[in-house]
């Protein structure tokens, strides 16, 4: 029989390069952030290469990344002093779609026992970004290795590209763009300013704007923490967040599994949304190795996690990471999963070791707390963990967690009761506590609007229901006859005379163990609505 025969694919490359220009990115302004990201890890290289390599082309020459914006001619040009191209591999790196030298680069590295994680290319795409916004492109290189000559490699980024020999071009590359008649906006100084403080302000090396230096500040999250000062934190808090408080607390951690995270994360001083301010937005930053990803991120994590501030570094993403695509989605998804966890763990340690700090916490920011533990079932027994409530038992003022009073709960005891007022002297003053008092069962006692939802919702905390204590459903045990009870037909005859006298008003009259000092009390006897509720409904006009 005769052997298969083998084909290769045939690609348009035209069709393929108009594919990879015009659907991988939804912002033009990107290219910037991928020519900064490739001139970065020239440069990168290049200090690899000085480790071991003593012939090196323009040995010192600074290892910078200079842009220049030419407003006349409307071209950006971005050189770098970096390992550079030979002819041979501007044709593999820059003319094969999806070919990437770093990659390359990395692999090699890995293949002799060594990592670099500074290294941002991966994918062999980012470079044809520029044809977004390039009428033409032209790339000038000088490799490192001595003796070879320059080159200039010039395309439209319509399928063909020219390579030709130049003389004065020192090692490293230099792109020159010129831009398309409506992207004239990227030859402005303010433009690329704007775009280079957004996305690349925390790139390793220095990069200039016609002359004037604009990255200033590390990328503190990849610092290990014991190297880094508490004003270190500060400044870097206030620069990221553009924020002009004094961070209340941060979390800096790294993990390697599921996936590789460096995160520093702060929590603000003050609850803005508490001063009336609008809701506020999910604002922890996404970056892949230094390189802005996505400012504010809608899914990284969960809703009621939006007063965080910072920013989290997974090596695992790609630059182009789209919300859009399932894999991407699932790999959002698990970076939330982890993150969250971490913060949760890291809130009950607070709470654990450094409770006053935990309680001044809570109190601006456990409202948020309270959001979660009602809507967001994932993490809903551990944010319950992490309320606090005054209750009957503490002095006011001081607060108590929902494990804690189940350690106090009576052997008999089954359900966690709570009371909803305004303030501990109406709950105190009021007939319901009694019964409850009497009987040395603990009751919760709870201030805020939202708490009444936050009950409904979280249900049970340890397997023991969370009852209101002004229900009617209440059931609690017997207390012995106080001396001049009224007797059996006693109780009948007043009931009756209590029921004739306000009618419709009510729907019936018990005599209740519930009652210590006070003569009456009103329950509810409404499986849907609290009186709280109802005070609410008719407030609203409902
Ligand atoms: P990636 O960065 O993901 O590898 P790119 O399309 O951005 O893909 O770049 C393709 C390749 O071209 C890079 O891997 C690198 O080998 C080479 N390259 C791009 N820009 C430069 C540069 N400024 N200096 C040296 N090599 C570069
Ligand atoms: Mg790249």
């Amino acid at each position: 029989t005769a052997t298969p025969q083998k084909f290769e694919f045939q690609a348009e490359i035209k069709q393929l390069l108009d594919i990879v220009i015009h659907s991988l990115y939804t912002e033009k302004e990107i290219f910037v952030r991928e020519l900064v990201s490739n001139a970065s890890d020239a440069i990168e290289k290049l200090r690899h290469l000085q480790l071991t390599e003593k012939d090196i082309a323009d040995d010192k020459l600074e290892l910078e990344i200079n842009l220049t914006t030419d407003d006349k001619a409307k071209t950006l040009t971005i050189q770098d002093a970096g390992i550079g191209m030979t002819r041979a591999e501007l044709i593999e790196n820059l003319g094969t779609i999806a070919h990437s030298g770093s990659k390359a680069f990395l692999k090699a590295l890995s293949e002799s026992g060594q990592k670099n994680a500074n290294l941002i290319g991966q994918f062999g795409v980012g470079f044809y970004s520029v044809f977004m916004v390039a009428k033409s492109v032209k790339v000038y290189s000088r490799s490192w290795r001595t003796g070879e000559p320059a080159n200039v490699w010039s395309s439209d980024g319509s399928g063909s590209y020219e390579i030709e020999e130049v003389q004065d071009q020192t090692r490293g590359s230099k792109i020159v763009i010129e831009l398309k008649d409506d992207c004239g906006d990227y030859a402005q100084e303010w433009k690329i300013k704007e775009i280079l403080e957004r996305y690349s302000a925390f790139v390793t090396f220095p990069i200039n704007l016609n002359g004037k230096r604009i990255n200033t500040v590390q990328a503190l999250w990849l610092r290990s923490k014991n190297e880094i000062k508490e004003e270190e934190y500060t400044e870097f808090y206030k620069f990221q967040a553009h924020a002009h408080d004094d961070p209340r607390s941060r979390l800096h951690f790294s993990a390697d599994a599921p996936l590789q995270i460096n995160a520093l994360l702060f929590v603000p001083k003050d609850n803005v949304e508490k001063l009336g301010m609008s809701r506020l937005e999910a604002s922890v930053a996404l970056y892949c190795r230094k390189v802005l990803i996505d400012a504010k991120p809608k899914d990284l994590l969960p809703e009621w996690l939006r007063f965080l501030k910072g920013v989290v570094d997974s090596e695992d993403l790609p630059l182009n990471i789209s919300r859009e695509t399932m894999q991407d989605r699932a790999l959002i998804e698990k970076l939330n999963k982890v993150i969250t966890k971490r913060f949760l763990k890291f809130l009950e340690e607070e709470a654990t070791n450094r409770a006053d700090a935990y309680n001044e916490f809570y109190a601006e920011f456990g409202i948020f707390l309270k959001e979660g533990a009602a809507l967001d079932y994932t993490h809903k027994d551990s944010l319950t963990k992490l309320l606090r409530y005054e209750s009957s038992l503490t002095e006011k003022g001081k607060t108590t967690s929902l494990t804690d009073y189940v350690s106090r709960m009576q052997s008999e005891q089954k359900e966690i009761y709570y009371l909803i007022g305004a303030n501990r002297a109406t709950i105190e003053s009021g007939p319901y506590l009694e019964g409850f008092k009497a009987r040395n069962l603990e009751v919760l006692f709870c201030y805020e609007p939202v708490d009444e939802y936050v009950m409904n919702n979280v249900r049970e905390f340890d397997g023991k229901k969370l009852t209101a204590a002004d229900h009617g459903d209440v059931k609690l045990s017997d207390l012995p006859k106080a001396e001049g009870a009224l007797s059996e037909s006693e109780i009948k005859d007043l009931s009756e005379w209590i029921k004739t006298s306000l009618g419709e008003r009510i729907s019936e009259v018990k005599a209740s163990d519930r009652l210590v000092d006070s003569p009456a009390l009103a329950t509810n006897s409404d499986k849907f609505m609290s009186p709280h509720m109802r005070r609410m409904m008719k407030a609203m006009n409902k």
